[in-house]
């Protein structure tokens, strides 16, 4: 693939990366890739991926910008509150990198809504913030079986795993019991987020370039102290998404 110069330029630091260099590049720019939620995970997945030069890239959320968000959702803006996230967000990605195609949906994923449209896209990046949200994208991806990178945190804690539905686990292999919801909302101090989505971000740009990834196994990460855990998932038989007898 030929770049222009301001290309060569623009992504200089990772074309000198093994394992991205022309090769990595083009297949990021051919690459298309949907990120479901536009919070605290959704926005840092976004921002490095349109920066990164992925080609097409899809961002879906049905909120308004809210005070309490901006500890942590670092590219809006106080002066934005009340206005979409998914507009907000695709301006501020405009800017950033006006190669990328953008295409928000504001909307919530839902049974309904969310296969036809991940049908479309190559890879899927589960930002969202309850699981009931997350089940639904684990099984719509597994049915239209496509890859999704799934992060979430909770308080200094934050969790990722690659659930690839060629043979992996998937997310209900890994908590086949719904977690009861969190009542009020979930503690989350700025930081915690950033480095999860940017490790969600560094998993797909992984995964397009063909470099090993997280796939098989939820990696734990515990801030506050400092360390992480990996607990290597099972596909398990009887699993409803994808066991045996399920229906995906
Ligand atoms: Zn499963």
């Amino acid at each position: 693939m030929s770049l222009t110069s301001a290309e060569r330029e623009r992504y200089s630091r990772q074309l000198a990366v093994p394992g991205i260099g022309l090769r990595g590049q083009a297949k990021l720019k051919n690459a298309s890739v949907l990120v479901v939620g536009a919070g605290g995970l959704g926005s840092v997945v976004a921002a490095y991926l349109a920066a990164a030069g992925i080609g097409r890239l899809g961002f879906a959320d049905p909120g308004l910008l809210e005070l309490s968000n901006l500890n942590r959702q670092v590219f809006y803006r106080t002066r934005d509150i009340g206005r979409a996230k998914v507009a907000l967000l695709a301006a501020f990605l405009k800017e950033l990198n006006p190669a990328s195609r953008l295409e928000p949906f504001r909307l919530k994923m839902d049974s309904e809504n969310l296969a036809p449209i991940l049908k479309t896209y190559k890879l899927v990046v589960d930002c969202a913030d309850n699981f009931e949200a997350r089940f639904e994208m684990n099984k719509a991806c597994f049915r239209a079986r496509r890859i999704l990178i799934h992060g979430a945190v909770y308080g200094f804690e934050g969790q990722l795993a690659v659930l690839d539905p060629r043979g992996g686990p998937c997310l209900k292999c890994a908590f086949p019991h719904t977690p009861p919801p969190v009542k009020g909302f979930t503690s989350v101090p700025g930081p915690v987020p950033g480095v999860l989505g940017a490790m969600q971000a560094a998993e797909v740009i992984k995964l397009i370039c063909g470099l090993p990834s997280h796939s098989g196994r939820l990696s734990i990460f515990d801030i506050a102290g400092g360390a992480t855990h990996f607990i290597r998932l099972k596909k398990r038989r009887n699993c409803p998404v994808c066991g045996r007898k399920s229906k995906a």
